[in-house]
């Protein structure tokens, strides 16, 4: 299966309808608090048709990463569909991600985000307060232009949700744009998330103006949440982002 054709279902959105698709949630592999099974069943009880595992995994979660896919893969398929993902860390201002051949392989979708930042010489990770909040959303969007360039991303996890979460910064109109064009020439899909993006609807509106392909995810670690961006996309009221998913975030791989 092609990128295209994983992430065909989420682009109805861009004709107006509510996919009913999840393509961000984490589990007891990592930091998430349901099992893989767990996450699945709620996806059907929210009648879900697809969902990626986009767990979090870094380039030495090798040991651990191809029997987390197995389990995945074992996943019934009647109600639901399940999509092994890996989301590794953007590592510096060249588009290099925090992942290994293995895993690439291993995964049906493989998703890039911003964790941390770099210090300015793209060497080693910063503590947030050593970051210069006023500079937060340049340094984010140089991490994630750089990465859309990067062949082995397909998805460009959370854009810009380490300025919103960490540092309270929101990019403007244009430099979203900006993103969304350039993951457009790339072929990556921009992904829209309900815990981190306060106006999915506008994002919808400038992927479509761009031509872009999108994601929808949740960025769920509990079964509760799986689905929040579908609700999110309905207009029911989800939290826009939340200190926990921050405070996560910052010590994650
Ligand atoms: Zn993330
Ligand atoms: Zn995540």
């Amino acid at each position: 299966m092609t990128r295209t054709s994983l992430l065909a279902p989420a682009q109805k959105v861009l004709d107006g309808a509510v996919p009913r698709v999840d393509f961000h949630m984490h589990t007891t592999w990592t930091d998430g608090h349901d099992t893989v099974v767990g996450m699945h069943q709620a996806a059907i009880s929210h009648r879900l048709e697809a969902i990626l595992f986009s767990e979090h995994a870094r380039r030495t979660s090798d040991d651990w990463f191809g029997n987390f896919a197995a389990e995945v893969r074992k996943v019934s398929t009647d109600h639901c569909r399940a999509w092994v993902g890996a989301e590794c860390k953007v590592l510096d201002f060249d588009g290099g991600i925090d992942t290994c051949e293995a895993i690439i392989k291993a995964s049906d979708l493989v998703m890039a985000s911003v964790h941390r930042f770099p210090d300015p010489n793209g060497n080693n990770m910063q503590r947030f307060a050593d970051v210069n909040p006023e500079a937060a959303v340049e340094i984010e969007m140089r991490l994630m232009l750089a990465a859309l360039d990067n062949p082995a991303v397909d998805i460009l996890g959370h854009p810009f949700g380490i300025s919103r979460s960490r540092f309270k910064k929101d990019p403007s109109e244009a430099q979203f744009r900006a993103v969304i064009e350039k993951a457009a020439a790339t072929g990556v899909a921009f992904e829209i998330n309900s815990q981190y993006h306060a106006n999915p609807c506008d994002l919808v509106r400038w992927c479509r103006e761009a031509g872009a392909l999108v994601s929808l995810g949740s960025n769920a670690h509990r079964a509760g949440e799986v689905g929040d961006i579908v609700r999110a996309l309905e207009g029911q009221s989800v939290p826009a982002w939340s200190i926990e998913t921050a405070r996560r975030e910052g010590t994650l791989p």
